[in-house]
């Protein structure tokens, strides 16, 4: 049985239990996931500052692979620090219509967005210049460019599938050229990969009205923000996605990647056996896709599908079932 170590970044609220499901889930798996926990808690934040960051990069830089629950922004902000110190460049969030969710889109969606995740416009607050005018500074690096576009075309590969390029190169010729150029060459060492750009605008509209023309996109870091939630609201739900972020060597290879659910720590309902825990299965599946474990990812993104288009599903999204009671319904299904 192969085996993987994954550290396990523990947050605060719903945290424990979406941890208790993953760990359930992952008995059933036919590899072996050794678990290295780190206890991001608010509690612990406070108590060992700076010092457990740098014991939980240092594991997550060893190791390569973490999975990471919720953790409430107080002080500070954990995604943050972890991002910059992992140097996370690119953050990938998968988007497919789960049938059984209620949402106001007719149409099926099922698409990977791929995005820098850092520079753009979100890496400077802007500067007033008097009372009418303001401006703010928009970057666009090479590097992330190319890690950004390397990762959606080997994504596109796994998945048998096309690459769609999205930014706004006609009228932001320098930025958003530089970083068409860049998916224009890394597009060249995959000819068997279509690829096609297309302004963003454009493809927004596109996304709605022929979803199925679309599977990999990558774009820069605040049109991906953008596209990312907004394709979340065609699914009907922003809480039952998950994100991942990565970190890459010179060649574009990853070399540190992170898994999260995109949800809140839910305070509210926190030890209450009341909490969904389909996006930490699903951050499970492509932390499996990942390593390498193509089948068993697959089987566990299908099972919480099938078990919510049959109803078996948690109270908030309209079902009857305890959190227990749902990660015992996946397993089933995978044993199945
Ligand atoms: P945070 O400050 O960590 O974002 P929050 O409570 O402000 O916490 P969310 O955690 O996103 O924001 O919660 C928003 C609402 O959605 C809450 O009512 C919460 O109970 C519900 N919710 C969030 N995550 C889940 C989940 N996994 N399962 C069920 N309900 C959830």
């Amino acid at each position: 049985m192969k085996s993987y170590t994954v550290v396990e970044l523990l947050g605060d609220g719903i945290s424990d239990e979406l941890s208790q499901s993953v760990h359930a889930i992952a008995a059933e798996l036919p590899c072996r996931l050794v678990f290295v926990p780190v206890d991001l808690s608010d509690d612990n934040r406070r108590r060992r500052g700076r010092a457990l960051y740098a014991e939980a990069v240092g594991l997550m830089k060893e190791h390569t692979v973490s999975i990471k629950y919720p953790t409430a922004t107080t002080a500070d902000s954990p995604n943050k620090i972890l991002r910059d110190e992992c140097d996370f460049a690119v953050i990938h969030r998968p988007v497919a219509t789960i049938p059984g969710i209620e949402n106001n889109f007719k149409k099926t969606i099922d698409i990977d967005v791929v995005r820098i995740a850092t520079g753009g416009t979100y890496e400077d607050p802007g500067k007033r210049l008097g009372d009418d005018i303001a401006v703010s500074l928009r970057v666009i690096e090479r590097k992330p460019s190319f890690y950004a576009a390397r990762f959606a075309f080997e994504l596109a590969k796994q998945r048998g599938t096309h690459v769609v390029s999205a930014s706004k190169y006609t009228i932001q010729q320098a930025t958003d050229g530089l970083f068409e150029e860049v998916v224009a060459d890394v597009a060249k060492g995959y000819p068997q990969i279509t690829h096609r750009k297309e302004l963003f605008d454009a493809l927004l509209a596109g996304i709605i009205m022929k979803p199925e023309k679309y599977a990999v996109i990558v774009t820069p870091n605040e049109y991906g923000d953008f596209l990312s939630d907004s394709a979340c609201g065609l699914i009907g739900s922003i809480g039952l996605g998950d994100s991942s972020s990565y970190a890459f060597d010179e060649a574009g290879n990853v070399t540190c990647a992170m898994f999260d659910p995109a949800g809140g720590t839910a305070p509210d309902i926190a030890g209450k056996d009341l909490c969904n825990p389909t996006a930490a299965l699903l951050s499970l599946a492509n932390l499996l896709r990942h390593v390498g474990e193509l089948q068993s990812s697959a089987n566990l993104t299908n099972a919480p599908y099938s078990a919510i288009k049959e109803g078996r599903k948690t109270r908030d999204i309209g079902g009857t079932l305890g959190t227990k009671e749902f990660t015992a319904e996946i397993a089933r299904r995978l044993r199945a």
